[in-house]
């Protein structure tokens, strides 16, 4: 398959009625999958409601079937014709965080949407993108959108479209090319089908923000203990992997910078993930900085084009600061153990 990039400045008027944007529109309509920028990663659209769109989905990223597709709406409207009801806070976080890099698991209305994007699960997860390109893209082809990011399962999330064309080229129809994304890391997943919604998903917006909102939210235990069943199917498997063995390490620079010359005096090349504050500390064959530690947002934005750098720098052993949990810290943090496959090294 030839798959074609349709470039979009997203900062041009009248992005509904853009030819890119219709282009990519009638690809969804006729149920073929379509890379999407939004403003947490780029996302692989498919027409929610197709048994046919959703299985290409799952097909191109060689996503496992038991892992259920986030729904993406233009218009808060579209909700009533999918969701079984919403819940006051639900509703009052809509109000406060859509469009953004919120999705809200709902009790899902039966017999709409393709079984196939929900797992067969009981509930079903929305959001509205903060991205005037997925959103004109959305309201031009009129239906709901299931979307997980465009990479291969496994693979770091896309935040270029050269991300996606380096994973799914010739395996999907198209990729709306709007440069970077922004937030860099996914959105939060909040399920508010309990009386205390629960984040099963650290992301784009933080435990700190969603409490000032709607009072007390729960974590997943599955976050903090790794012996628990995570309540988002997805969480349990490896992600955002990038090729070379990961550690984390918790300590002094020193420490790290120890652990580095005893892998390369054992012949091995070695990488480390490091912020411009503490870029300068390091001596390794690859140092590369992910942001600001300062400004914990910038290194959200940097992490998976960073993880994916070291890939092209062909290290054997990548060595990673660690980042305080608290506020995007949290999603930050998330990823990284799971790139990590949970190695921990502690000082
Ligand atoms: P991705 O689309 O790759 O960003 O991943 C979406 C995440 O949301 C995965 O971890 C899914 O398991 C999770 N998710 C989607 N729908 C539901 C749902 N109905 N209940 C629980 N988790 C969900
Ligand atoms: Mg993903």
């Amino acid at each position: 398959m030839n798959t074609i990039v349709l470039k979009v400045d997203k900062y041009v008027d009248k992005l509904e009625s853009n030819p890119q944007v219709v282009d990519a529109a009638i690809l969804l309509r006729e149920n073929e999958v379509v890379a999407l920028p939004t403003e947490t990663v780029y996302g692989l659209g498919g027409n929610a409601e197709s048994d046919e769109a959703v299985g290409k989905i799952f097909a191109a990223k060689g996503r496992p079937g038991d892992n259920p597709l986030i729904i993406h709406i233009a218009e808060t409207e579209q909700l009533k014709d999918f969701v079984e009801e919403i819940p006051e806070k639900a509703q009052v976080l809509m109000g406060k965080f859509w469009p953004g890099p919120l999705t809200i698991i709902f009790k899902l209305k039966q017999g709409i949407l393709s079984e196939k994007a929900t797992a067969g699960l009981a509930t079903v997860g929305v959001r509205m993108p903060d991205h005037p390109v997925a959103l004109a893209l959305l309201k031009t082809c009129g239906l709901p959108i299931a979307a997980p990011s465009a990479n291969s399962s496994g693979k770091p999330s896309p935040t270029k479209a050269e991300h996606v064309i380096d994973d799914l080229n010739g395996k999907i129809a198209g990729v709306v090319d709007s440069g970077s994304t922004g937030v860099g890391v996914e959105s939060t997943v909040l399920d508010c089908t309990e009386e205390i919604p629960i984040i099963l998903r650290p992301g784009g917006v933080t435990k700190e923000q969603l409490e000032k909102v709607i009072g007390e939210v729960r974590l997943d235990q599955a976050l903090s203990d790794e012996t628990a069943k995570p309540k988002a199917p997805g969480m349990k498997y490896r992600h955002y992997a990038p090729n070379a063995d990961m550690y984390l390490v918790s300590g002094t620079r020193e420490f790290l910078q120890r652990l580095v010359k005893e892998k390369r005096d054992e012949g091995l090349r070695v990488g480390v993930l490091t912020t411009e504050e503490h870029q300068a500390d390091y001596e390794a064959d690859v140092v590369l900085v992910c942001g600001k530690r300062a400004e914990l947002e910038s290194v959200a934005t940097a992490l998976y084009d960073t993880l994916r750098r070291f890939n092209q720098m062909n290290v054997d052993v990548i060595f990673s600061e660690v980042f305080p949990s608290s506020g995007v810290g949290q999603a930050i943090m998330n990823r990284l153990l799971k790139a990590a496959g949970n190695k921990i090294i502690v000082e």
